[in-house]
């Protein structure tokens, strides 16, 4: 038989990448697996959002800086 399943993949708050995009796997049974796997990808998070390697970098003062996205 077939069942439906709830899968969790984490998205980049700023640019909206799913994180699943270009990886092994595409979505993970727990949402804290999800998470563990974007945080060993270097992503970061901040007030719980979530934002991808190519997104965010620190000034020197250790403020978070988003890039900008174009529109
Ligand atoms: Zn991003």
């Amino acid at each position: 038989m077939i069942k439906e399943v709830k899968m969790y993949t984490v998205i980049c708050d700023n640019c909206g990448v799913d994180i699943g995009k270009d990886d092994e796997y595409s979505c993970w049974g727990e949402h804290w697996q999800a998470i563990d796997n974007a945080m060993n990808a270097g992503w970061h998070e901040q007030d719980g959002k979530h934002y991808c390697t190519d997104c965010f970098s620190f000034d020197d003062d250790d403020n978070l800086i988003l890039r900008k996205i174009k529109t």
